[in-house]
């Protein structure tokens, strides 16, 4: 059986919103060096909002409708803010067939017996479509901390539509404490290099990976286990395979089904700050076992 203090310990957590899976992970928990936190829905809030559309080869309003009902069957929080800024300006988005997700990258759906794709402009430029007469005007976006997706038609760019997210207001201040305890910080995320970038610099992390998909997620975190134990703090279906990976991995509740199943630890409210009093519990429970 757990010894008591861990138990007394599991129980300080739960009053501050903590959920400990298992007694390991509260004890592995003080002996990691590094906490790698990934940036979408994690880092940030996870409400990101359309913010500029850039037309190329049709109107706005008919980019807008084109995206939402592609979108529409996706969970992905990008695909949510595209659909309900449609629904917002009163946009009926028609229905798709065939649809697809491809993680970390986009998504591909039929409609009126056309095939479309939306996601990142390098998911575009794999599918062989030229995403290349807006570089300016996206890379300025993106160096805003934006989020830049494309839209294309059977090949052929549409246009993009640019979604912004808020930095969790906590962050920056539990990146500082997390510092001071002599933990080291990572960002990991799928997004483009100059958003992960803009968000790190807002948090104060100074090592970014960007570009980086679900499965090389947990390749980052087990390059990281070779120098010391590895916390993961996400929250998507994209950062399900690096929190199995981590030796503690800490998911938000608000998250997807599938994160919070492979978690140790899961902040059940939407502060970041709890993943510090997750650290100070642990370290503070063991001191009472010794
Ligand atoms: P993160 O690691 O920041 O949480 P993801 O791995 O979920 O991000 O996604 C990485 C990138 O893939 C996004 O920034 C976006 O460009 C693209 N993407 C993923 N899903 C979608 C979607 N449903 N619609 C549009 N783009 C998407
Ligand atoms: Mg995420």
């Amino acid at each position: 059986s757990a010894p008591l203090s861990i138990v007394r310990g599991a129980g300080e957590a739960a009053e501050r919103g903590i959920l400990m899976r298992t007694g390991e992970a509260f004890q592995t928990l003080r002996l990691v060096g590094r906490v790698v936190f990934d940036k979408t829905g994690t880092l940030t809030e996870g409400r990101p909002a359309l913010r500029q559309i850039l037309a190329v080869a049709c109107p706005e309003e008919e980019l807008l409708a084109l995206a939402a009902a592609v979108e529409t069957p996706s969970e992905h929080p990008l695909a949510r803010a595209v659909v309900q800024e449609a629904l917002k300006r009163g946009m009926t988005p028609g229905e798709v067939e065939g649809f697809e997700a491809v993680a970390g990258q986009g998504v591909r759906a039929r409609l009126a017996h056309k095939n479309f794709t939306v996601g990142s402009p390098n998911f575009l430029a794999k599918e062989g479509i030229d995403c290349s007469v807006q570089t300016r005007n996206v890379n300025e976006l993106e160096s805003q901390g934006l989020t830049v997706v494309g839209i294309a038609r059977d090949g052929d760019l549409l246009g993009f539509l640019a979604l912004g997210d808020a930095l969790r207001s906590d962050a920056a201040g539990t990146v500082r404490r997390l510092h001071e305890l002599g933990i080291r910080t990572s960002l990991v995320s799928g997004d483009n290099e100059k958003a992960a970038r803009y968000f790190a610099r807002s948090a104060g992390i100074e090592d970014v990976h960007a570009h980086v998909l679900p499965a090389d997620k947990a390749v980052l975190i087990r390059r990281f286990q070779k120098d010391s134990r590895v916390a993961m703090v996400g929250d998507g279906i994209n950062d399900a395979p690096a929190l199995m990976q981590a030796d503690v991995g800490i998911a938000f509740g608000s998250g997807a089904d599938i994160a919070i199943e492979s978690a140790d630890v899961i902040i059940l409210n939407q502060r970041m700050g709890s993943v510090l009093d997750a650290f100070t519990v642990s370290r503070y429970s063991y001191r009472k076992i010794v």
